[in-house]
């Protein structure tokens, strides 16, 4: 390779590299604007581009919750069904069954009923396939928890209209309209005698399932398809509350904080595209720099770009290279935790998705700092957001025995690595030696699908005790 190649290639990542940078007095700033939206978004209606939706929780399941109860979870890329059977009495979880839909791209981007209609047939399919194994005389009806992660605004905890569609999600006749009573309405069609006794988004669901097993879980943060949060906070902080405030005198916000935005972000000119040509320009700025849907698509485009500025990969065909998302936050991580001597496993990623090959193992090492940089540059944003949220709650500082549990879920953190511990490191640099004694991260893994059963669980038994 021409050494005028490599270098211009080098000048390339150099640059990005630059813009790129999150030096910790930016992320101390950014937790600080996120602590500050957050108090703007509670103030009024429409008082921040952090929504700060009320989710209508205003209890977590305590671990006493008992019988049989559904959870849809229903998030970017795939859907689980679930059932779970509580014991009760701290014994939780004493069963669980679940399975796995892949949505077909088609639904995500047609109508509200032909997408409701899948989900239903499909929960419809795991119900008859499940109960064929158990005896389900005598039963009452089923009650199911709804995960559905999107921006959803609520008037109770079972039921919300749709604000607006994200992610790869676009179906124009499901805005505004109610979700729970579309889900209701198809699983009629479809003959199954199901109620859903709770609507909640993934983040709401892992801070209840992670609750579950430990009381000093405060927030729920998920890092997969897209990117959101939820934490517990006092009613009494919430000056945009209208109506009866609820007796625990607590409420689960649902923080929709994939739109947060400040004109500090280290954004660079491949943000910038990659959000003018997204399908919804100039919103959820954060979740694009910070989640799954996005990293590789990033990566994607700067690797364009030093492929077009150097030649670096040789005189290749672009039209792989210039396909939006066909770099995938997986294949990224793969080429970043590539731990062979010659980076065998970023050459073959380059060759299978991009059709790219014969790289020399010093282009190879310049596309594992490319994939070092997006995911970096992410992880820190997001520990940013996550001491955003302790400040909020005054639980930045040392706090003498008081713990603060992080509840994290979503595909990203779950299998990125790097990722992971570089949002670990970059939040105990942020809050300092002290404070991040008191503070733990913690994976709850699928806390979206069993959180939104609990919720169904602790809402139901709940109603059947002021019926008594
Ligand atoms: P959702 O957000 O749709 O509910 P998940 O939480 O399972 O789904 O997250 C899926 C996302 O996680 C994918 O879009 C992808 O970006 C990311 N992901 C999945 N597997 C990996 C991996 N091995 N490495 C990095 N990211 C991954
Ligand atoms: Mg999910």
């Amino acid at each position: 390779m021409a050494a005028a190649a490599v270098a211009m290639a080098e000048q390339v990542v150099a640059d990005f590299r630059e813009k790129c940078t999150t030096p910790a007095s930016l992320l101390r700033d950014l937790a600080s604007a996120m602590a500050d939206e957050m108090g703007a978004g509670l103030e009024k209606e429409g008082g921040s581009r952090v929504k700060m939706l009320l989710s209508y929780v205003d209890k977590l399941p305590t671990g006493r919750e008992e019988g049989l109860f559904y959870g849809l979870d229903l998030g970017g890329t795939n859907f689980r069904v679930l059932k779970v059977q509580l014991g009760g009495n701290k014994k939780h979880v004493v069963n669980r069954e679940s399975r796995e839909v892949t949505i077909p791209p088609h639904l995500m981007l047609g109508s509200s009923s032909e997408l409701f209609g899948f989900i239903a047939s499909e929960l419809a399919k795991f119900v008859a396939d499940e109960e064929k194994c158990a005896n389900s005389s005598n039963r009452k009806q089923r009650e199911l928890g709804f995960t559905f992660s999107f921006p959803v605004r609520q008037r109770s905890v079972a039921s919300g209209t749709l604000v607006k569609w994200t992610k790869a999600f676009s179906i124009d006749d499901a805005v505004g309209e109610d979700v729970v009573a579309e889900l209701q309405t198809a699983m009629e069609k479809q003959g199954l005698d199901m109620h859903v006794a709770a609507l909640i988004n993934d983040a709401v669901g892992t801070l209840a399932g992670a609750r579950y097993y430990d009381e000093d879980v405060v927030a729920g943060v998920i890092f997969g398809t897209g990117t959101n949060a939820a934490y517990v906070e006092k009613v009494n902080a919430i000056p945009k509350w209208e109506g009866e405030l609820p007796s625990s005198g607590d409420m689960i916000i649902n923080m929709e904080w994939g739109n947060f935005y400040s004109s500090h972000f280290p954004v660079t000119e491949y943000d910038q595209a990659l959000d003018k040509e997204s399908l919804n320009p100039g919103e959820q700025i954060y979740e694009k720099l910070t989640s799954g849907m996005y990293l590789g698509e990033i990566a994607r485009r700067v690797l364009l770009e030093m492929s077009l500025q150097s030649a670096i990969f040789g005189d290749i065909d672009h039209t792989k290279l210039k396909t939006h998302f066909l770099l995938r936050t997986p294949h990224i991580s793969a080429m970043h935790h590539d731990e062979t001597p010659d980076l065998k496993d970023v050459a073959e990623k380059l060759e299978e998705n991009l059709e790219i090959t014969g790289t020399s193992l010093e282009t190879r090492k310049m596309v594992v700092e490319i994939c070092d940089i997006v995911s970096r540059r992410a992880a820190r944003l997001a520990a940013a957001g996550v001491a955003g949220i302790l400040k909020k709650l005054g639980r930045d500082g040392p706090i003498g025995k008081q713990r603060s549990v992080i509840a994290i879920d979503g595909g990203l953190f779950e299998h990125y690595t790097k990722f992971r511990e570089c949002l670990e490191s970059t939040l105990d640099e942020l809050l300092g030696e002290e404070a991040s004694k008191s503070v733990a991260v913690k994976h709850m893994g699928d806390g979206s699908g069993i959180g939104a059963a609990l919720i169904a669980a602790s809402q139901s038994q709940y109603k059947y005790v002021e019926q008594q």
